[in-house]
């Protein structure tokens, strides 16, 4: 058989923005997780939603979560519309969303502290759950290659 390698790859290209639309789920459940428990917990005298020094780190995920979903949008609607050499734009999908959901996951424990570190915690689960998928699928690494590649491509 010839040709499996090629079909191999465009089958990587159809499922790298759905890993990217998974971790952008997860980085959304870790910032709500975040802004809920910041207008919670009182630290001297006052919520940790008063304290710049927290919320912008939410602002930051905020921003990378919303650039991450248009990017997975954006690579969705190139497979819809039947576009070919969608490679780099899957890539950019996966890797953004993934590398945005592990900053998601970590700044949420922070914002938590040590109680999202307990069995059975949300942040516990999406701390194991989150590292994956910067692996498979191609790793973060793979996916630079691939981007950078198109950048060259003639
Ligand atoms: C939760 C989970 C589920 C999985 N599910 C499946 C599945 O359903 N089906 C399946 O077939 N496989 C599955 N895998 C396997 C997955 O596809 C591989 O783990 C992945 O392709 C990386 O291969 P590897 O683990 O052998 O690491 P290696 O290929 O040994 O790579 C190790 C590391 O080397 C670096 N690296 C590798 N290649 C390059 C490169 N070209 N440039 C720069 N750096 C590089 C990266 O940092 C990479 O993480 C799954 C893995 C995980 C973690």
């Amino acid at each position: 058989m010839s040709g499996g390698f090629g079909i191999a790859m465009r089958t990587l290209d159809l499922f790298r923005p759905s890993v990217g639309a998974a971790a952008v789920g997860m980085a959304q459940a870790a910032l709500d997780a975040a802004v809920t428990h910041a207008s919670q917990r009182e630290a001297f005298g006052r919520p940790l939603s008063m304290l710049q020094g927290v919320t912008h780190q939410l602002a930051d995920v905020a921003m990378r979560i919303q650039a991450a979903r248009l990017l997975v949008h954006s690579a969705a609607a190139a497979q819809d519309q039947g576009l070919t050499r969608l490679g780099a734009v899957a890539a950019m999908a996966k890797l953004f969303a993934t590398e945005t959901a592990a900053l998601a996951v970590d700044v949420a424990i922070q914002v938590h502290g040590a109680r999202a570190l307990e069995q059975g915690h949300l942040l516990e689960h999406l701390y194991r759950e989150v590292r994956g998928p910067r692996i498979y699928e191609g790793a973060s690494e793979v996916q630079r290659e691939i981007i950078a590649r198109s950048l060259f491509r003639t």
